[in-house]
């Protein structure tokens, strides 16, 4: 499947990525509506990952210029006080924006968005949150296809649907997953076995972590750096890379050396794509099992 891929994320000021052919939008900071403009009009669901405020700070227009029956939905974080409050403010502010669906998500839930299209969110660290709670999340979006079992192989269709009909879908078919596309939000790098068959990962590398820089104690351990990515990457089957939420302490062409001294370094044979700092960037790219 073709994804046309918009995004915009920098470290601090804004996060955002539009999903076109999925109509999925993963973020919503400042900007989002301005940089989408018409296309706006196509996010259909819009999963919020974290609280942070460059992480949702577009939702009050992005809200009141798509609203409409029943949509968008906005998922967010089941534990983050935040969004309760924005949806009420949102209600008082434009008493006349009607239709909006927020949805509090725990982590390790399948948002079916139709029958063969599901969305799973994964607890991530990027906020320290005792287990049950829900403060922080990744996503991954599955296309689902169900497979008829081989020993039912030799049956008529007639004869397939009493089974079904007796024993349920289960007993006679089997799920296929093929990740399609995967965002990690904001986070360390914690677990490489998450993203080992993702088919294109969006993933942040706020830090290069240079010579001789100095990485603020606060921020050491919520976010992930360059090197970490990309050696997790390099033991994966990631096929395609995209890296965003740098931080603004670079500049274009620190951030291109760092990457190409990485994919040297580890071998890469990824196609690796960089959103830079300040810039909306456009993409169409094949994701395939
Ligand atoms: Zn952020």
């Amino acid at each position: 499947m073709k994804l046309s891929i918009t995004g915009y994320s920098t470290a601090l000021f804004s996060t955002w990525y539009f999903i076109e052919e999925l109509g999925i939008l993963f973020d919503a900071g400042d900007g989002v509506s301005a940089g989408l403009l018409q296309k706006s009009r196509k996010i259909k669901h819009a999963f919020i990952s974290h609280a942070d405020r460059d992480h949702l700070a577009g939702l009050i227009q992005f809200n009141q210029l798509n609203a409409r029956e029943k949509l968008p939905y906005i998922y967010y974080p089941k534990d983050s006080g935040s969004f309760p409050a924005i949806a009420n403010f949102c209600k008082k502010f434009d008493p006349h924006v009607t239709g909006t669906q927020w949805q509090a998500i725990a982590e390790n839930e399948r948002i079916y968005l139709n029958s063969n299209l599901v969305v799973e969110s994964i607890k991530n660290g990027h906020i320290a949150a005792k287990e049950g709670v829900t403060k922080s999340l990744s996503f991954t979006v599955f296309e689902i296809k169900r497979k008829l079992k081989e020993e039912f192989g030799a049956l008529s269709g007639s004869e397939i649907k009493a089974l079904i009909d007796t024993y349920g879908k289960d007993y006679t078919t089997y799920e296929l997953k093929n990740p399609l596309i995967s965002y990690s939000g904001d986070t360390p790098v914690e677990d490489w076995d998450r993203w080992k068959n993702a088919n294109i990962l969006i993933h942040e590398a706020t830090f290069l972590n240079v010579e001789g820089e100095v990485i603020p104690d606060k921020a050491k351990n919520k976010h992930s750096k360059l090197e970490e990515v990309i050696e997790m990457v390099a033991q994966s089957n990631v096929k395609h890379l995209i890296l965003g939420h740098f931080s603004t302490r670079y500049s274009k062409e620190q951030i291109e050396l760092a990457v190409s001294k990485m994919i040297k370094k580890y071998q890469i044979t990824q196609k690796v794509d960089i959103i830079y700092p300040g810039e909306i960037n456009r993409m169409t790219i094949e994701s395939n099992a």
